[in-house]
């Protein structure tokens, strides 16, 4: 896997640079299907690439063709040169991969669900089965190579987008979500959801592990375990966030029927240049996760999420409107100097967000209450599992 992998990192790179070479001479960009064919060809050519499944070989130029129009539409940096420590993904679309010799193995707690993965060119792998899966609608299989050695098979399967109808005629229940960086999410109802425990004591392991590497010498045997031990503790980290993120788009969304939230590419339009560097940050951080997290829950149960412009939301006042200029970054309660409104800062923005969607609540929160540690969302083994 990991040759296939060294293989697709060069693949990448030379599409980047016949990218390159393509814009300097003809001032143009190359087509998905100019560069889907033009990995092809390299393949060809070039025996190291032969090692990589034909779908896989496309899957590179795809990667790279996705990447590069994040960069147009402003929603990331300039695809680079990737180095082989960095590409530790291989993607399978329709074929080059069986599963096979689905069985349970175990008892009680022990219980598991295992089956045999063949991928083309690869190899075979023994998986633990986490979730049922409808084989037959699966559209491509990745597979991801972790620091730590771990090595997760993820299995892509295409779904109507609601399963469950909206209820007409109900009033409807509407949510603001202001993210941010002390607290994770503020909601206009006045819960918010913190950096929890758990989380904070694996931030703290992070940087004591990352002292305990820096004093090892380079590359020699105690730098590689310490740097595994660095690599498991970020997963974690990564695992650990997903998860909470999850559980609160579970809890929203059952509990609201539309989620209301800043529009990125709204504010884009209005403010560009200013918000360039604040647009990356937020794709770039965990809360594009936390979003797309949040939006998917929504959309899966045939609810609506509205996107709203956020420009000024933070200075606005939820009570009357009037703008305050003089909020900085370090202001953490908001104050009107027209009305004298006075708010938790996350809080009024959340509202500012709600109300520019047409909602209008019926009282301010008064005080801030945080979200208690989320329950466990199932999974449960014999319960009924959703995808
Ligand atoms: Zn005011």
């Amino acid at each position: 896997m990991e040759t296939q992998l060294e293989a697709a990192c060069k693949l990448y790179n030379a599409l980047l640079h016949a990218e390159q070479e393509e814009y300097e001479e003809n001032k143009r960009t190359m087509s998905r299907n100019e560069l889907r064919q033009l990995a092809l060809d390299l393949r060809k050519k070039n025996k190291e690439f032969q090692a990589l499944h034909s779908q896989v070989t496309q899957q590179v130029a795809e990667r790279f063709y996705e990447a590069r129009q994040r960069y147009f539409e402003g929603l990331a940096n300039k695809p680079r040169v990737k180095k082989p420590h960095r590409y530790l993904s291989l993607v399978y679309p329709q074929s080059g991969w069986k599963l096979s010799n689905i069985r349970e193995v175990g008892l009680g707690k022990n219980k598991k669900r295992k089956a045999r993965l063949y991928l083309s060119k690869i190899g075979f792998f023994t998986l633990v089965i986490h979730r049922e899966l409808p084989l037959e609608r699966v559209s491509q299989v990745c597979v991801k190579l972790y620091p730590s050695g771990r090595i997760h098979v993820i299995f892509l399967v295409e779904e109507p987008e609601s399963q469950e109808q909206p209820s007409e005629g109900e009033p409807r229940k509407a949510v603001g979500v202001d993210l941010g960086l002390t607290r994770l999410a503020t909601l206009s109802d006045g819960r918010y959801l913190e950096n929890p425990k758990p989380l904070e004591r694996s931030l703290e392991r992070i940087r004591v592990l990352q002292r305990s590497l820096s004093r090892k010498r380079f590359l020699s045997k105690n730098w590689l375990k310490a740097k595994i031990r660095l690599a498991k503790q970020h997963e974690r980290v990564k695992d650990f966030r997903r998860d909470l993120f999850f559980k609160l788009g579970a809890l929203l969304s059952q509990e609201y029927d539309v989620l209301v939230l800043e529009d990125l590419n709204v504010q884009g339009l209005i403010q560009k240049g200013v918000t360039k560097k604040r647009r990356l940050r937020l794709h770039d951080s965990s809360f594009s996760e936390l979003r797309r997290i949040l939006e998917w829950e929504f959309v899966k149960r045939g609810k609506l999420v509205l996107p709203v412009p956020s420009y000024n939301s933070s200075r606005e006042c939820f009570l009357c409107g009037g703008i305050n200029q003089d909020l900085t970054l370090e202001d953490r309660v908001f104050h009107c100097p027209y009305c004298g409104f006075t708010l938790d800062r996350d809080l009024n923005a959340s509202l500012v967000l709600l109300k520019r969607a047409g909602w209008v609540p019926s009282a301010v929160p008064v005080e801030l209450r945080p979200i208690p540690p989320l329950p466990s969302l199932g999974l449960k083994r014999g319960g009924k599992v959703g995808l």
